[in-house]
């Protein structure tokens, strides 16, 4: 990585892109540039390699959309042959596939280019039809690419542009010898591009097979985006967390907001325990169907749908405009994680709050967070209105793997489904100005994450100021 510049132009028209595009951004509203356009724009328009640290949300889509279809546009190709593209552009997942293609569409409408995506968990047939005709630019995730290369229906011969889009994701999923065998069909004299929101040696390796004399970009550092948004945490012990979300939900008059699980199934049990208060509320994950996960993301972003419950896989790419809110159901165990699903607000420049809900058993990832982003999560107590159940809703199931010291307080290590005593008593309500969570009462010594540092008995969301512990 060479550049940190926040170089960026006053408007789209100085960057060398034809009037059928520039007409296009001015009716999607955009008016400026975001930094990685101001860079990435001209570099692809000069024909070079680019290798991008870039991630969702800095306007990378665009950053490489707008260039490519400006080459696609205005240089002369070969007579089109069907099913065979000449961009590709290869991402981690159907969702992220779908709104690259929705991009492309969107920039492109005054352009006479064509486009596909291409994902698996879908009837095949569509695929196989649209690929008889002309194509120029081909979104794809790399399973279901390989499917129809093993049936030749599609031909990656023409391809001159090439882009890897979340690299490190696609590398994290495991498809790294898929990308190979890609790699392996298309021309060798071709434009390639690569963004990775990290840089692994596993990324760099990749980087340097595949780039020729790249131009290097940096923008919005994982530091950078993070600073922008409001992260606070309540401490609470994982049997309150369906209600206490509920409540937060119903007290901040939440309107949109997106709720990450670690599991599947605890993705489902909590919009239907939503459902249950009066709140609307869907769940995405592996296990839906892909019309399935469409609709809940539809209804999400058409506001039918207040709250969407995601798994960190199902919410890769997931693109919605000023996302106001994010809620961490529970922490994930990878803190690289952490700053993908936040990065889901605050997005483009606008500012976003992303609230944690953390139980007593998911304090090492916090620390792993905390560590990784290079400053403390805001401790916020619970309003006093926050009334835990009396009989806890258990949801053992959820939960994080447990380390391995044990710890008092909830249930010893019973099987979580019993009624207990402790819980019971961990789970009442703290004196009024204490927070009412049970970790800050059940433990007898806390460990100093555990507490938030100074008390705050009004404390309420909206008085926790970004940054305010940061260092
Ligand atoms: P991306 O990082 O590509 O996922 O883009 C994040 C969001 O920023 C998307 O919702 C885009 O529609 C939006 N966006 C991209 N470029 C601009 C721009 N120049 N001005 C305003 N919004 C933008």
């Amino acid at each position: 990585m060479t550049t940190e510049t926040t170089l960026s132009s006053p408007d789209f028209t100085g960057l060398g892109l034809s009037e059928p595009i520039l007409r296009a951004i001015a009716e999607a509203g955009y008016t400026t540039p975001t930094p990685i356009q101001a860079q990435a724009i001209p570099q692809v328009l000069a024909g070079g390699d680019l290798l991008a640290a870039a991630q969702t949300g800095t306007g990378k889509t665009a950053g490489f959309t707008l260039p490519i279809l400006h080459q696609l546009s205005t240089r002369a190709a070969q007579a089109p042959k069907p099913g065979r593209p000449r961009c590709l552009i290869l991402v981690p997942t159907r969702e992220l596939a779908a709104q690259v293609e929705e991009s492309v569409k969107t920039y492109g409408k005054y352009l006479n280019l064509t486009s596909m995506v291409m994902f698996g968990g879908v009837n095949i047939n569509p695929q196989l039809k649209a690929l008889r005709s002309r194509l120029d630019i081909l979104v794809a995730t790399p399973g279901r690419l390989l499917d129809h290369m093993g049936q030749k229906t599609v031909d990656l011969s023409g391809v001159e542009m090439l882009v890897l889009d979340e690299a490190d994701r696609m590398l994290d999923m495991g498809f790294i010898r898929d990308i190979k065998k890609v790699l392996a069909v298309v021309p060798k004299q071709r434009q390639t591009l690569l963004f990775s929101a990290t840089f692994s040696d596993e990324i760099k390796t990749l980087a340097n097979s595949l780039l020729r004399n790249p131009g290097c970009i940096e923008v919005a550092r994982r530091n950078t985006t993070v600073e922008i948004i409001e992260q606070t945490l309540h401490r609470v012990p994982q049997a309150h967390k369906r209600d206490l979300l509920a409540h937060l939900i119903n007290h901040h008059d939440w309107q949109q907001v997106l709720v990450f699980t670690r599991t599947k199934h605890g993705a489902n049990k909590l919009a239907e325990k939503l459902i249950k208060d009066g709140i609307t509320a869907a769940a995405i994950h592996g296990n839906k169907s892909q019309s399935a996960r469409t609709k809940a993301l539809a209804s999400f972003k058409d506001g039918s749908v207040r709250v969407l419950v995601a798994t960190d896989i199902a919410a890769r790419g997931i693109d919605i405009d000023q996302l106001p809110q994010v809620v961490n159901f529970e922490l994930p165990n990878v803190a690289e994680d952490y700053v993908h699903r936040i990065g889901r607000t605050g997005r483009a420049g606008s500012t976003g709050s992303a609230l944690s809900l953390v139980d007593d058993e998911e304090l090492s990832y916090l620390r792993d967070i905390e560590k990784l982003i290079k400053r403390s999560i805001v401790r916020v107590e619970i309003e006093p209105g926050f009334v835990p159940p009396a009989k806890a809703d258990l949801i053992s199931e959820d939960r994080p793997p447990r380390p391995p010291q044990g710890r008092g307080g909830r249930g010893q290590g019973q099987n979580a489904r019993q009624p207990q005593s402790g819980n019971r008593n961990a789970s009442g309500r703290a004196p009024q100005g204490q927070a009412t969570t049970a970790g800050a009462g059940a433990k007898p010594t806390p460990s100093r994450a555990a507490q938030p540092r100074k008390p705050r008995p009004q404390a309420s969301l909206s008085s926790a100021k970004p940054g305010s512990r940061g260092h």
